[in-house]
Protein backbone atom coordinates (compact mmCIF):
# COMPACT_ATOMS: atom_id res chain seq x y z
CA UNK A 1 0.00 0.00 0.00
CA UNK A 2 1.68 2.96 -0.89
CA UNK A 3 -1.00 5.79 -1.06
CA UNK A 4 -3.78 5.94 1.39
CA UNK A 5 -7.35 7.49 2.39
CA UNK A 6 -7.58 10.30 4.88
CA UNK A 7 -10.88 12.44 5.47
CA UNK A 8 -9.28 16.10 6.42
CA UNK A 9 -10.53 19.72 6.62
CA UNK A 10 -8.98 21.76 4.05
CA UNK A 11 -9.38 24.96 5.81
CA UNK A 12 -11.58 26.18 9.14
CA UNK A 13 -15.21 25.12 9.68
CA UNK A 14 -14.59 21.90 6.89
CA UNK A 15 -16.06 20.07 5.52
CA UNK A 16 -14.02 16.80 5.83
CA UNK A 17 -13.26 15.77 2.07
CA UNK A 18 -11.48 12.24 1.86
CA UNK A 19 -8.19 12.35 -0.39
CA UNK A 20 -5.24 10.14 -0.83
CA UNK A 21 -1.98 10.97 0.30
CA UNK A 22 1.25 8.68 0.48
CA UNK A 23 1.73 6.68 3.44
CA UNK A 24 3.64 8.24 6.10
CA UNK A 25 6.81 6.70 7.85
CA UNK A 26 7.35 6.56 11.18
CA UNK A 27 10.33 7.96 12.79
CA UNK A 28 12.02 7.39 15.65
CA UNK A 29 10.33 6.80 18.70
CA UNK A 30 7.23 6.58 16.98
CA UNK A 31 4.49 3.45 14.95
CA UNK A 32 2.29 3.35 12.42
CA UNK A 33 -1.26 2.10 13.38
CA UNK A 34 -3.37 0.67 10.27
CA UNK A 35 -6.82 2.86 11.52
CA UNK A 36 -9.30 0.20 12.25
CA UNK A 37 -12.02 2.37 14.00
CA UNK A 38 -12.01 5.88 14.92
CA UNK A 39 -14.39 7.41 16.69
CA UNK A 40 -16.24 11.29 16.48
CA UNK A 41 -15.56 13.32 19.71
CA UNK A 42 -17.75 17.05 20.06
CA UNK A 43 -14.48 18.18 20.83
CA UNK A 44 -13.19 17.66 17.22
CA UNK A 45 -14.99 20.60 16.59
CA UNK A 46 -12.65 22.98 18.14
CA UNK A 47 -9.78 21.70 16.03
CA UNK A 48 -12.01 21.44 12.79
CA UNK A 49 -13.55 25.28 13.34
CA UNK A 50 -10.17 26.51 14.46
CA UNK A 51 -10.97 27.20 17.68
CA UNK A 52 -8.23 26.17 20.00
CA UNK A 53 -4.17 27.93 19.14
CA UNK A 54 -1.78 26.30 17.21
CA UNK A 55 -4.77 24.34 14.64
CA UNK A 56 -2.97 23.98 11.20
CA UNK A 57 -4.59 23.55 7.61
CA UNK A 58 -5.17 20.42 6.34
CA UNK A 59 -6.17 19.37 9.19
CA UNK A 60 -7.11 15.29 9.59
CA UNK A 61 -9.11 15.05 12.65
CA UNK A 62 -9.62 12.12 15.44
CA UNK A 63 -8.63 11.16 18.45
CA UNK A 64 -10.52 7.67 19.21
CA UNK A 65 -8.36 5.68 17.51
CA UNK A 66 -8.67 1.87 17.48
CA UNK A 67 -5.83 -0.10 15.29
CA UNK A 68 -2.65 -2.25 14.79
CA UNK A 69 0.55 -1.32 14.75
CA UNK A 70 1.87 -2.00 10.92
CA UNK A 71 5.51 -0.31 11.12
CA UNK A 72 7.56 0.79 14.38
CA UNK A 73 9.73 3.34 13.71
CA UNK A 74 13.72 2.68 13.99
CA UNK A 75 15.06 3.36 17.47
CA UNK A 76 11.62 2.53 19.18
CA UNK A 77 12.75 0.93 21.97
CA UNK A 78 8.61 0.67 24.00
CA UNK A 79 8.04 -3.05 23.86
CA UNK A 80 5.08 -2.32 21.01
CA UNK A 81 5.22 -5.01 17.99
CA UNK A 82 4.01 -5.11 14.66
CA UNK A 83 0.34 -6.53 14.62
CA UNK A 84 -0.27 -4.99 18.47
CA UNK A 85 -3.64 -4.14 19.01
CA UNK A 86 -3.79 -0.90 20.56
CA UNK A 87 -6.22 2.84 21.41
CA UNK A 88 -4.80 6.29 20.81
CA UNK A 89 -7.08 8.62 22.51
CA UNK A 90 -7.21 12.18 23.44
CA UNK A 91 -3.58 11.79 25.18
CA UNK A 92 -1.79 11.58 22.27
CA UNK A 93 1.63 11.98 23.40
CA UNK A 94 3.20 14.38 26.21
CA UNK A 95 6.38 16.50 25.98
CA UNK A 96 8.58 15.78 28.95
CA UNK A 97 10.22 18.55 29.30
CA UNK A 98 7.21 21.09 30.89
CA UNK A 99 6.98 21.48 34.57
CA UNK A 100 3.87 19.04 34.90
CA UNK A 101 5.81 16.03 33.02
CA UNK A 102 8.83 16.65 35.23
CA UNK A 103 6.35 16.38 37.69
CA UNK A 104 4.89 12.49 36.18
CA UNK A 105 1.80 14.39 35.89
CA UNK A 106 1.75 13.50 31.84
CA UNK A 107 -2.10 14.42 31.22
CA UNK A 108 -1.94 17.90 32.17
CA UNK A 109 1.19 18.51 30.17
CA UNK A 110 1.10 22.01 29.07
CA UNK A 111 2.04 21.11 25.39
CA UNK A 112 -0.02 17.84 24.98
CA UNK A 113 -0.38 16.15 21.67
CA UNK A 114 -3.90 15.93 21.24
CA UNK A 115 -4.24 13.78 17.46
CA UNK A 116 -6.28 15.93 15.29
CA UNK A 117 -4.82 19.09 16.63
CA UNK A 118 -1.04 18.01 17.11
CA UNK A 119 -0.47 15.99 14.24
CA UNK A 120 -3.06 14.06 11.51
CA UNK A 121 -5.42 12.33 13.61
CA UNK A 122 -7.68 8.78 13.18
CA UNK A 123 -10.04 9.35 10.33
CA UNK A 124 -7.66 7.87 8.14
CA UNK A 125 -6.42 4.72 7.09
CA UNK A 126 -3.72 4.97 8.47
CA UNK A 127 -1.64 7.78 11.15
CA UNK A 128 1.33 7.93 12.81
CA UNK A 129 1.47 8.24 16.61
CA UNK A 130 4.58 8.35 19.41
CA UNK A 131 4.98 5.07 21.41
CA UNK A 132 3.95 6.82 24.50
CA UNK A 133 0.48 7.13 22.98
CA UNK A 134 -0.33 3.88 22.73
CA UNK A 135 -2.91 1.66 25.26
CA UNK A 136 -3.36 -2.30 24.32
CA UNK A 137 -6.66 -3.03 23.80
CA UNK A 138 -7.47 -6.41 25.60
CA UNK A 139 -8.75 -9.65 23.35
CA UNK A 140 -12.37 -8.96 24.42
CA UNK A 141 -13.17 -5.64 22.78
CA UNK A 142 -13.89 -4.79 19.26
CA UNK A 143 -11.86 -2.18 17.69
CA UNK A 144 -15.25 -0.24 16.97
CA UNK A 145 -16.28 -0.65 21.12
CA UNK A 146 -12.12 0.10 22.38
CA UNK A 147 -11.92 3.42 19.85
CA UNK A 148 -14.88 6.11 21.83
CA UNK A 149 -12.93 4.43 25.03
CA UNK A 150 -9.80 5.95 24.33
CA UNK A 151 -11.51 9.80 25.09
CA UNK A 152 -15.28 9.56 26.15
CA UNK A 153 -14.33 6.16 28.26
CA UNK A 154 -11.17 7.34 30.00
CA UNK A 155 -12.79 10.76 30.90
CA UNK A 156 -15.86 9.22 32.58
CA UNK A 157 -14.09 6.06 34.03
CA UNK A 158 -11.15 7.90 35.20
CA UNK A 159 -13.22 11.15 36.25
CA UNK A 160 -14.89 8.63 38.54
CA UNK A 161 -11.94 6.96 40.51
CA UNK A 162 -10.38 9.99 41.13
CA UNK A 163 -13.02 11.58 42.95
CA UNK A 164 -13.37 10.96 46.37
CA UNK A 165 -16.26 8.50 46.04
CA UNK A 166 -15.75 4.98 47.58
CA UNK A 167 -18.26 2.03 47.17
CA UNK A 168 -21.48 2.27 48.05
CA UNK A 169 -20.99 6.75 47.95
CA UNK A 170 -24.18 8.02 46.81
CA UNK A 171 -23.09 9.02 42.72
CA UNK A 172 -24.65 11.25 39.88
CA UNK A 173 -23.91 11.64 36.70
CA UNK A 174 -25.42 14.19 35.15
CA UNK A 175 -26.29 13.59 31.57
CA UNK A 176 -26.67 10.21 30.01
CA UNK A 177 -25.53 11.15 26.34
CA UNK A 178 -22.13 10.09 24.69
CA UNK A 179 -20.06 10.34 27.88
CA UNK A 180 -22.72 9.95 30.59
CA UNK A 181 -24.16 7.16 29.43
CA UNK A 182 -20.27 5.05 29.90
CA UNK A 183 -20.49 6.97 32.80
CA UNK A 184 -23.57 5.65 34.53
CA UNK A 185 -22.38 2.01 33.39
CA UNK A 186 -18.77 2.88 35.18
CA UNK A 187 -20.49 4.02 38.30
CA UNK A 188 -22.40 1.17 39.14
CA UNK A 189 -20.11 -1.48 38.46
CA UNK A 190 -17.75 0.60 41.08
CA UNK A 191 -19.86 0.05 43.17
CA UNK A 192 -21.25 3.14 43.73
CA UNK A 193 -25.25 3.72 44.46
CA UNK A 194 -25.78 5.07 40.97
CA UNK A 195 -28.26 8.16 40.67
CA UNK A 196 -28.49 9.48 36.72
CA UNK A 197 -29.81 12.91 35.64
CA UNK A 198 -31.12 13.51 32.66
CA UNK A 199 -34.23 15.67 30.64
CA UNK A 200 -37.35 13.97 30.88
CA UNK A 201 -39.53 11.14 32.41
CA UNK A 202 -38.68 9.12 29.18
CA UNK A 203 -35.20 8.43 29.91
CA UNK A 204 -35.94 6.56 33.24
CA UNK A 205 -36.17 3.10 32.10
CA UNK A 206 -33.02 3.61 29.99
CA UNK A 207 -31.05 5.10 33.06
CA UNK A 208 -32.15 1.85 34.95
CA UNK A 209 -30.85 0.12 31.79
CA UNK A 210 -27.37 1.29 32.10
CA UNK A 211 -27.43 0.39 35.63
CA UNK A 212 -28.46 3.54 37.47
CA UNK A 213 -30.21 2.84 41.13
CA UNK A 214 -32.43 6.28 40.78
CA UNK A 215 -33.30 8.53 37.74
CA UNK A 216 -34.16 12.28 38.41
CA UNK A 217 -35.81 14.07 35.57
CA UNK A 218 -34.03 17.72 35.41
CA UNK A 219 -37.32 19.04 34.08
CA UNK A 220 -39.68 17.44 36.98
CA UNK A 221 -41.42 19.72 39.58
CA UNK A 222 -38.93 18.56 42.13
CA UNK A 223 -35.32 20.18 41.68
CA UNK A 224 -32.07 17.78 40.88
CA UNK A 225 -30.85 19.26 44.31
CA UNK A 226 -34.16 18.53 46.01
CA UNK A 227 -34.02 15.09 44.82
CA UNK A 228 -30.63 14.26 45.50
CA UNK A 229 -30.96 15.52 49.20
CA UNK A 230 -33.89 13.31 49.51
CA UNK A 231 -31.04 10.15 48.52
CA UNK A 232 -28.66 11.81 51.33
CA UNK A 233 -26.82 13.98 48.80
CA UNK A 234 -24.21 13.11 46.69
CA UNK A 235 -20.99 12.83 47.69
CA UNK A 236 -20.03 13.35 43.57
CA UNK A 237 -21.66 14.28 40.52
CA UNK A 238 -20.03 13.86 37.18
CA UNK A 239 -21.14 16.54 35.35
CA UNK A 240 -20.74 15.34 31.73
CA UNK A 241 -23.68 17.74 30.27
CA UNK A 242 -22.41 20.53 28.26
CA UNK A 243 -24.74 23.08 29.90
CA UNK A 244 -23.37 25.27 32.56
CA UNK A 245 -26.47 26.29 33.81
CA UNK A 246 -27.24 22.22 34.13
CA UNK A 247 -24.06 21.90 36.06
CA UNK A 248 -24.71 24.60 38.36
CA UNK A 249 -27.81 23.10 39.73
CA UNK A 250 -26.40 20.10 40.64
CA UNK A 251 -24.46 21.91 43.56
CA UNK A 252 -26.82 22.20 45.96
CA UNK A 253 -27.58 18.43 45.85
CA UNK A 254 -23.90 18.04 47.03
CA UNK A 255 -23.76 16.21 50.44
CA UNK A 256 -20.94 18.47 52.97
CA UNK A 257 -17.51 17.89 50.86
CA UNK A 258 -18.92 16.61 48.20
CA UNK A 259 -17.35 17.46 45.01
CA UNK A 260 -18.52 18.27 41.66
CA UNK A 261 -16.15 16.80 39.16
CA UNK A 262 -16.56 18.81 35.28
CA UNK A 263 -15.84 16.77 32.06
CA UNK A 264 -18.89 18.14 29.85
CA UNK A 265 -17.27 21.30 27.93
CA UNK A 266 -19.01 24.67 28.05
CA UNK A 267 -17.66 28.27 27.67
CA UNK A 268 -20.12 29.95 29.83
CA UNK A 269 -19.61 30.35 33.70
CA UNK A 270 -21.05 28.89 36.32
CA UNK A 271 -22.81 30.80 38.68
CA UNK A 272 -22.27 29.16 41.78
CA UNK A 273 -21.43 31.47 44.49
CA UNK A 274 -18.45 31.24 46.89
CA UNK A 275 -21.25 30.99 49.72
CA UNK A 276 -22.35 27.92 48.47
CA UNK A 277 -19.11 26.51 48.72
CA UNK A 278 -17.97 27.71 52.31
CA UNK A 279 -19.30 26.22 55.17
CA UNK A 280 -20.09 22.72 53.37
CA UNK A 281 -16.64 22.90 52.40
CA UNK A 282 -17.79 21.78 48.43
CA UNK A 283 -15.17 20.99 46.26
CA UNK A 284 -15.41 22.04 42.36
CA UNK A 285 -12.79 20.91 39.86
CA UNK A 286 -11.82 19.96 36.35
CA UNK A 287 -11.42 16.05 35.17
CA UNK A 288 -8.93 15.57 32.03
CA UNK A 289 -9.47 12.95 30.30
CA UNK A 290 -6.30 10.38 31.07
CA UNK A 291 -3.35 9.02 30.32
CA UNK A 292 -2.26 5.75 27.90
CA UNK A 293 -1.69 3.77 30.68
CA UNK A 294 -5.31 5.15 31.84
CA UNK A 295 -6.64 4.37 28.72
CA UNK A 296 -5.60 1.15 28.98
CA UNK A 297 -6.98 0.26 32.59
CA UNK A 298 -10.13 1.68 31.00
CA UNK A 299 -10.48 -0.56 28.57
CA UNK A 300 -9.35 -3.83 30.96
CA UNK A 301 -12.18 -2.75 33.35
CA UNK A 302 -14.72 -2.53 30.43
CA UNK A 303 -13.62 -5.79 29.39
CA UNK A 304 -13.86 -7.15 32.86
CA UNK A 305 -17.47 -5.77 33.33
CA UNK A 306 -18.78 -6.02 29.99
CA UNK A 307 -19.17 -2.31 29.43
CA UNK A 308 -19.35 -1.45 25.89
CA UNK A 309 -20.07 2.12 24.59
CA UNK A 310 -23.78 2.86 22.15
CA UNK A 311 -22.25 3.20 18.97
CA UNK A 312 -22.99 3.77 15.33
CA UNK A 313 -20.96 2.51 12.73
CA UNK A 314 -19.78 4.12 9.66
CA UNK A 315 -17.39 4.36 6.80
CA UNK A 316 -14.25 6.40 6.63
CA UNK A 317 -15.52 7.74 3.26
CA UNK A 318 -18.76 9.02 4.70
CA UNK A 319 -16.84 10.99 7.22
CA UNK A 320 -18.62 14.03 6.94
CA UNK A 321 -21.58 12.95 7.09
CA UNK A 322 -21.14 11.51 9.87
CA UNK A 323 -19.05 14.39 11.47
CA UNK A 324 -21.98 17.06 11.00
CA UNK A 325 -24.68 14.07 12.31
CA UNK A 326 -22.63 13.84 15.37
CA UNK A 327 -22.25 17.74 15.76
CA UNK A 328 -25.93 18.30 14.81
CA UNK A 329 -26.80 16.54 17.73
CA UNK A 330 -28.79 13.60 15.59
CA UNK A 331 -26.51 11.23 17.24
CA UNK A 332 -27.72 10.13 20.38
CA UNK A 333 -24.07 8.46 21.53
CA UNK A 334 -21.00 8.12 19.96
CA UNK A 335 -20.38 7.70 15.82
CA UNK A 336 -17.78 5.76 14.81
CA UNK A 337 -16.09 5.70 11.50
CA UNK A 338 -14.97 2.13 10.04
CA UNK A 339 -12.25 1.48 7.32
CA UNK A 340 -12.88 -1.97 6.86
ZN1 LIG B 1 -12.63 13.61 22.86
ZN1 LIG C 1 4.78 18.43 29.03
Amino acid sequence: MSAHRVAQAAAAGGPLEIVEREVPQPGPGHVRIAVEACGICHSDAAFVNALLPGVRFPLVPGHEIAGRIEEVGEGTSSGWRVGDRVAVGWFGGSCRHCTPCRQGDFIVCENLKVPGWAYDGGFADTMIAPADALARIPDALAATDAAPLACAGVTTYNGLRRSSARPGDLVAVLGIGGLGHLGTKYAAAMGFETVAIARGPDKADFAKQLGAHHYVDSTADTTVADALQSLGGARVVLATAANSAAITATVEGLRPRGELVVIGADAEPLGISPNQLLMSGKIIRGHPSGTAQDVQETMAFSALHGIRPMIETVPLDQADEAYKRMMSGAARFRMVLTTG
